[in-house]
């Protein structure tokens, strides 16, 4: 999510990210970020610091309160030592200056997935499925596969999930955020699960998707 109420720059940064493969929403003031942390995850926060309606430290506290994993990036034209120390001080993970070039903050944003999901591993590895995050490939046993963007998602998802059951909503949400009905959405889940068990299928005979059923989903390993 963008917390930034400059309305270009928020715009320029979610398309940029968008084309990289995140899905990106954006909020304009410290009330409308406020009541999306409170209701939604997510996996990384960029917080602009001067909010027409708040300071953005208070919404890295909030979450930080909150005991969230959100990986998050400061964004502010303050350029003190001091500003920089504190921000990284409340909690977050990275501090930028603006201008920033956009492909500097989407390397910083891969870098605290990365370390918050995948344990900074460069490629993931399990058993014989093989990913590289940063290339978005998949390899089954050595095999390139060719994913949707969605099923790519839904993998990563999975497997940083796995041996949990998740839920439908949980992957709803994943996947397109707030900007998709829950119902309409249940039917995209199945279909992307079902071509994306196809897939490994056909180049393993490990079977790991599972359905649980009332529940949701559950990537087995063991
Ligand atoms: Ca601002």
């Amino acid at each position: 999510m963008i917390v930034e109420d400059e309305k270009v720059l928020s715009e320029s940064i979610s398309d940029f990210l968008e084309k990289g493969g995140f899905v990106c929403e954006t909020a304009q003031t410290y009330d409308a970020a406020q009541e999306k942390i409170n209701l939604y995850h997510y996996d990384c926060l960029i917080v602009d610091l001067t909010l027409p309606d708040g300071n953005g430290l208070n919404i890295i506290k909030e979450l930080k309160k909150l005991g969230s994993q959100t990986g998050i990036i400061i964004v502010s034209a303050r350029s003190a030592l001091d500003d920089k120390i504190i921000g990284l001080e409340t909690g977050a993970d990275d501090y930028l200056t603006k201008p920033f070039h956009l492909s500097e903050l989407n390397a910083r944003i891969k870098s605290i997935i990365r370390r918050k999901s995948f344990e900074g591993k460069n490629e993931i590895l399990l058993n014989e499925i093989k990913i590289l995050p940063d290339s978005a490939e998949v390899f089954v046993n050595e095999e390139l596969i060719i994913l949707t963007r969605k099923e790519y998602e839904l993998l990563l998802f999975f497997i940083s999930n796995k041996n949990r059951i998740i839920t439908k909503e949980s992957i709803a949400e994943h996947l397109w955020g707030d900007e998709m009905d829950m119902a309409d959405s249940f039917d995209f889940i199945y279909t992307h699960i079902k071509n994306l068990r196809k897939k490994i299928l056909e180049k393993t005979n490990n079977d790991y998707i599972r359905t649980i059923y009332g529940m949701g989903y559950k990537f087995a390993t063991l």
